[in-house]
């Protein structure tokens, strides 16, 4: 079999996780909580269940689920999506993500994705068809920015879609106002279309405003604004997400959708609608999270790894030139196997590898595995 994906192997998640548990490290590398869930979440889903909410629910999502989103979005962003047409339920981000580039990008057509990138975008744009071309954030003393004047210069004809990620995974930058004003300077006049993926939109720090481009209705207009339950109530298993965009769009979304998982398990998007009835977990994740940047970070500053700023998201990003030369995938290789604290390399962001001398941690922990990683972190 010729495959579809040359250029693609393991996921560094997967690999790092791998290792990390082969190691008996401390796995701060893929992100995701070592904590559990509120109680009244999972009751709220196996009430669905005993509910019999258990068949098939509508392609789109349940309706109450669609509901619950909707609400949510007009109360935080100020865009009022239709909830029948504007809406969708999918099995996490990740779906969200690649069924919303499989629905626009047609053969040939050039996305443009900002460089470190997360890793599920540039093969879902090469199965398109698309050609990823990527722009990369630039590094300053006060850590990730975006070239606006960079994104412009390399927009053509050829351009269909250009894809963001606020708050940032890898980096947390947390994009502001000024930039979504420079991405719809770039975009006014064109039939270009946006991507949006704001997974982590509840974690944000420092008093930050999440800039959704929902919020921003010459962007809203024509986006694909992308976000996941995974990431904010605790419970990347269950792999449940959704994405929100114009009637029009949406129903090219659909399309694609339909006969790519045609809908998603039924008792959790009932048990999640109850759940988002009460807006205190998400509006409660800031401080959660922020209390444990700072304990990680001031913990962190005992060692010899150099901090990067942490805006938003579960990601912490360190410089290691003061402790090693190696590239960022043996110097993470060697902190999993050595010092038994997994890392993931930020040159896995990059298509072409790009070696910044930064790894990536996730401190979505408990305090005592925190506390475990930090002892281990400062002998290095
Ligand atoms: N986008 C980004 C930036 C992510 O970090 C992740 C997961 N960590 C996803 C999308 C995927 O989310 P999900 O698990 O809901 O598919
Ligand atoms: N998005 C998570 C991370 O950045 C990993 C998700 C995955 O393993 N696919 O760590």
């Amino acid at each position: 079999l010729t495959t579809r994906l040359p250029a693609v192997g393991t996921t560094v998640f997967t690999r790092m996780s791998q290792l990390a548990a082969q190691a008996g490290a401390v796995n701060l590398g893929q992100g995701f909580p070592d904590f559990g869930c509120e109680r009244s979440l999972i009751s709220a889903v196996n009430d669905a269940m005993l509910a019999d909410f258990n068949q098939y629910p509508m392609m789109s999502g349940a309706p109450v689920l669609r509901q619950a989103i909707g609400t949510k979005i007009g109360a935080l962003y100020g865009h009022a999506y239709n909830v029948d047409s504007e809406i969708t339920v999918t099995a996490g981000a990740t779906q969200a993500l690649t069924t919303a580039i499989l629905c626009c990008v047609h053969p040939g057509d050039e996305v443009i994705v900002i460089e470190p990138v997360y890793d599920s975008y540039v093969p879902a744009i090469t199965l398109a068809g698309g050609v990823p071309v990527a722009v990369e954030m630039e590094v300053t003393a006060t850590g990730y920015a975006v070239p606006w004047s960079k994104v412009a210069a390399a927009v053509n004809r050829k351009t269909r879609l250009i894809i963001i990620n606020t708050p940032h995974n890898p980096t947390s930058t947390v994009l502001r106002a000024a930039d979504l004003q420079a991405l719809s300077d770039i975009v006014r006049g064109t039939e270009m279309l946006i991507l949006s993926d704001e997974v982590y939109e509840h974690m944000v720090y420092e008093g930050h405003r999440h800039e959704s481009v929902s919020r921003y209705p010459a962007l809203a207009e024509r986006a694909f604004v992308v976000s996941s339950f995974g990431k904010t109530y605790h419970v990347t298993g269950w792999k449940i997400g959704y994405v929100a965009a114009p009637a029009a769009l949406m129903a090219e979304f659909r399309k694609v959708h339909q006969y790519n998982v045609f809908s998603v398990n039924t008792p959790m998007q009932h048990g999640i609608a109850s759940y988002m009835a009460d807006p205190t977990p998400y509006l409660d994740l800031p401080a959660f999270y922020q209390r444990k940047r700072d304990l990680f970070r001031d913990g962190l500053k005992k060692s010899r790894f150099e901090l990067l700023p942490a805006d938003g998201t579960y990601f912490q990003c360190v410089r290691y030139d003061k402790i090693s030369t190696q590239t960022e995938a043996a110097f993470a290789e060697w902190l999993t196997t050595e010092i038994k604290v997994a890392a993931i390399p930020v040159s896995a962001f990059y298509q072409q590898g790009k070696e910044s001398g930064i790894v990536r941690f996730c401190f979505a922990k408990q305090d005592n595995t925190l506390a475990l990683a930090l002892e281990r972190l400062a002998t290095v």
